[in-house]
């Protein structure tokens, strides 16, 4: 057993990233492995939330244009920050509102149907805020029936041939997750690009467990549009604002949701009721910007352009896959079944791992410092993320996972799931 926590320090002495730990606040945890669903807050993430609410104090409304953060660009200064983790320029990029809002404003703008293409191509396995966002907008345009659900064969991951199966002539256009929130399962993009955009069908995809894990060129790629939040593997803070990528080509389309910070801002001002939108990316703001749930990614997003996106991704692989070699190595006969598939290429930044008693395991951890996310059924979820886990948390973490599963500690507790899991 040694060898493996010899082999884990040793990867923690090479490890160029591992600076960044100390800057980061574990509260209550001891190895906290959900990155995924709510980031830690660090330093830097705090510094610049006080900055702004400091700003507050000495400029009141002057806010807005005084100062080293002026809140009326706020939403564009955060999206040239986010530009590079995405792939885009920086006017095609934005912070706001949320994600799930992000998706209508998105889709009922460049959605366009006509009698005979008016489909709308999701999956199976995607979150259900997005899948509800696209009914109403199916309901809102006439065609209740327009949703295409692409099935799993295996319930965990989807097919790319599958999906590109059923790109035909009646869909107008496709959102699918980067990152499959379960599995883990990265989509092939560049790939659903090029075929949805062959068959003259857009597409979108939802970068909620991609964004700050792994590395995207959306524009190179062509994609026409991506939202994502920022309170996951960004770090930054609960309900923080979400993050929006539309390609320039579709920056002359009247945008669905109008409001007065998608009016050109030399015009903002003058109060007239004819909307002058705005020529970038700005556009597709609605109200006021939510400045205080910004402010932390003021100072969260500097240390992922200094820390660069393809060292975070490098390392969370490491972190990923001495998980799932330990887990293999040391579990072997418990029956624990790791979900998430193992091509470098086909994952994101967490594991899933099934077991009958998942509910009662993902407790158990809970009980020893280890926060994980439950997920039912039968599913426990990981994050070790590049910014503030070691492999040292991963093997601590493992060896704690084997201590349950040997003396059935899980039997301890309810096999259930709480209000947030
Ligand atoms: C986290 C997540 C959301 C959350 O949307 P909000 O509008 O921020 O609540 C939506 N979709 C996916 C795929 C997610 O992972």
């Amino acid at each position: 057993m040694n060898e493996w926590l010899e082999r884990a320090q040793e990867k923690d002495r090479e490890d160029k990233l591992a600076k960044y730990k100390k800057e980061f606040y574990l509260g209550e945890a001891i190895h906290y492995m959900d990155g995924n669903s709510l980031g830690l807050m660090s330093r830097p993430a705090e510094r610049s939330l006080l900055d702004v609410m400091e700003d507050w104090k000495q400029h009141g409304i002057d806010g807005w244009t005084r100062g080293n953060r002026p809140w009326f660009y706020m939403s564009e200064r955060l999206g040239e920050m986010m530009a590079d983790l995405v792939g885009a320029d920086a006017h095609e990029v934005l912070a706001t509102n949320s994600t799930t809002m992000n998706i209508h404003q998105t889709v009922r703008t460049l959605y366009q149907p006509t009698d005979d293409r008016y489909r709308i191509l999701v999956d199976d396995l995607n979150f259900p805020s997005d899948i509800y966002a696209v009914q109403s907008i199916l309901d809102d345009y006439g065609h209740s029936d327009g949703m295409v659900k692409i099935p799993s064969d295996d319930g965990h991951t989807l097919s790319t041939e599958a999906i590109i199966d059923r790109m035909d002539e009646s869909v107008a256009l496709v959102l699918l997750p980067s990152v499959l929130y379960r599995s883990g399962q990265v989509l092939e993009m560049k790939k659903l690009t090029e075929k949805a955009h062959e068959k003259g069908i857009l597409i979108g995809f939802d970068l909620c467990h991609s964004i700050g894990s792994v590395p995207h060129e959306l524009k190179k790629w062509g994609v026409d549009f991506a939202m994502w939040c920022t309170y996951k593997h960004l770090n930054g803070g609960p309900g923080s604002v979400g993050g929006l990528y539309v390609h320039e080509r579709h920056h002359n389309l009247a945008v669905s949701l109008k409001g007065w910070f998608g009016n050109n801002k030399e015009t903002q001002f003058d109060m007239a009721h004819t909307f002058d939108q705005a020529r970038d990316i700005s556009q597709y703001q609605v109200g006021t910007p939510h400045i205080f749930s910004m402010a932390p990614l003021l100072g969260s997003l500097k240390m992922f352009q200094e820390a660069g996106m393809m060292n975070i991704r490098r390392k969370s692989l490491e972190l990923t896959s001495f998980m799932m070699d330990m887990i293999e190595a040391v579990l072997e006969g418990h029956e624990v079944e790791i979900v998430t598939p193992r091509a470098h290429a086909h994952r994101g930044g967490h594991i899933l791992i099934g077991h009958p008693k998942a509910a009662g395991i993902n407790a158990a951890l809970k009980s020893k410092g280890v926060i994980p996310d439950f997920r039912a059924p039968n599913y426990v979820r990981i994050a070790p993320v590049a910014l503030y886990n070691s492999f040292e948390d991963v093997h601590h973490t493992v060896m704690i996972l084997k201590e349950i599963m040997d003396d059935r500690l899980y039997e301890q507790f309810d096999n259930k799931r709480g209000v947030i899991a």
